[in-house]
């Protein structure tokens, strides 16, 4: 049975992510001594508030750096390497009816885990720079809807919401939460097994699957179709190898062309997409101020960048604003 297998394989993987978390914290541990804390740290924020002063608007670029202390995990470590097995591609999910079953599969259990994440102080304290009217647009790599949640008013969903599911025949948007008992209706077994808890222990990745190598009989896994044409679902998010929609592109350069700075909080930018952002600021004159807890791949066209811990930043930059 498909049940009995996957529940086999739990104790293998909870003894490999063991190992990959130990390799991880030295790598976190060593990055951290040489961040910049103690007198350097305050005279860093002591220079971020004055440039958040200064250059209003402010456009802000988020990556997966603001959600980990919401319980979703970072794709990559703190040199902009991957930390697990790169996500799903989007022609592998469309051409391969075996792929959506192993996307549909982990993400149903994934979902569990990342369908109840909530806002940390991070989503907040940017949100409360919104409301004094510090930041204007908020562009996010992020589809975990947090900064939304979080108050957040003009926010771009650049790579989408993984609380939608669209059609890729006729374009039907509808709830994720939908698609869920969806596939509980359609794979009951499988419901079961994820309702009894036994898969609370797998890990989430940021794009809300699963971490697990492969799960065995995903032959018998089904999939709902579109209740409108019939045709397959996606979740509406953009998949690795796939554009983002030309119009919300449009709509992230007006806000930074509106812009007198782009504030990069939490990511490494080493997908193109974010990244564009900061070539296009450079080229139009906008200065770039980076808050970030490794390397990035804007580093070396930054105005000035703070490698911290995020959250402390942004609770001294909220203190020292006197905005909470
Ligand atoms: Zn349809």
């Amino acid at each position: 049975m498909f049940t009995c297998r996957v529940i086999e394989r739990i104790d293998e993987l909870f003894d490999a992510d063991d190992a990959v978390m130990q390799g991880l914290n030295t790598v976190i541990g060593s990055n951290h001594i040489e961040d910049s804390t103690g007198l350097d740290a305050a005279l860093d924020i002591e220079r971020l508030c004055d440039t958040l002063r200064q250059y209003t608007p402010i456009t802000v670029l988020t990556g997966a750096g603001c959600s980990t202390a919401s319980g979703i995990p970072d794709y990559r470590d703190f040199a902009g390497r991957w930390k697990q097995k790169p996500p799903m591609q989007y022609g592998e999910f469309m051409s391969h009816e075996s792929a959506r079953c192993r996307y549909w599969s982990r993400s149903m259990i994934g979902w569990v885990r990342f369908s109840s994440a909530r806002p940390n102080p991070l989503h907040f304290a940017l949100a409360t720079l919104e409301q004094h009217d510090l930041i204007h647009s908020l562009i996010t790599q992020n589809v975990d809807s947090l900064h939304s949640q979080a108050g957040q008013q003009q926010v771009i969903d650049l790579h989408g919401r993984l609380a939608d599911v669209v059609c890729t025949t006729c374009g039907d948007l509808s709830p994720r939460e939908m698609m869920q008992q969806r596939l509980y209706e359609c794979n009951p077994d499988f419901a079961r097994h994820i309702q009894s808890g036994a898969t609370d222990i797998l890990r989430t990745t940021a794009d809300g699957d699963v971490l697990l190598d492969d799960l065995a009989g995903l032959d018998d896994f089904s999939i709902p179709p579109c209740s409108r044409c019939g045709g397959v679902l996606k979740p509406d998010v953009v998949f690795f190898g796939e554009a983002v929609p030309r119009e919300r592109v449009s709509e992230a350069y007006a806000a930074l062309e509106s812009s007198a700075m782009l504030l990069v909080v939490g990511s490494s930018l080493m997908v193109y997409s974010g990244y564009r952002f900061c070539r296009a600021a450079v080229r139009s004159n906008i200065p770039v101020v980076i808050v970030n807890a490794g390397r990035t791949r804007a580093d070396d066209v930054a105005e000035f960048k703070i490698e911290a811990d995020l959250f402390r930043v942004f609770d001294a930059v909220i203190d020292r604003l006197d905005v909470a």
